[in-house]
């Protein structure tokens, strides 16, 4: 089973069974706003909103091209709910980029590093 289309559809499963897990759900409860229900606050800048989105504060890293891949990418998605925040949309938008490029300057460094 090596198909791109089995590796997809294994990821957007385990994210599905992490979206129901206990930690998952104890992390949106902790922005839940207690006054208006079906409100969270950001953790970020503590504005209200209804979409909250659960984010890795160290981020998963890129997504499994390979079985093996998921052997170390399942306990980064599964991770403790100290590495989990809640964000509200813009916040997940703007942190999601910065990790993007810091994940990039991080691999452009070792690049740099093999061709010394
Ligand atoms: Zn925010």
């Amino acid at each position: 089973m090596k198909r791109r289309s089995d590796i997809r559809k294994l990821i957007s499963k385990a994210r599905e069974v992490w979206r129901q897990s206990e930690t998952y759900q104890a992390a949106k409860k902790k922005c839940r706003d207690r006054m208006r229900s079906g409100w969270f606050f950001c953790e970020c800048c503590f504005e209200p909103t209804e979409a909250i989105k659960i984010d890795h504060k160290i981020p998963i890293g890129k997504e499994p091209q390979t079985l093996e891949d998921f052997g170390w990418w399942l306990p980064k998605l599964f991770c403790p709910i100290t590495n989990l925040q809640g964000l509200r949309n813009d916040c997940h938008k703007r942190k999601t980029k910065e990790d993007k490029l810091k994940m990039k300057e991080s691999k452009d460094e070792k690049t740099k590093k093999e061709m010394l």
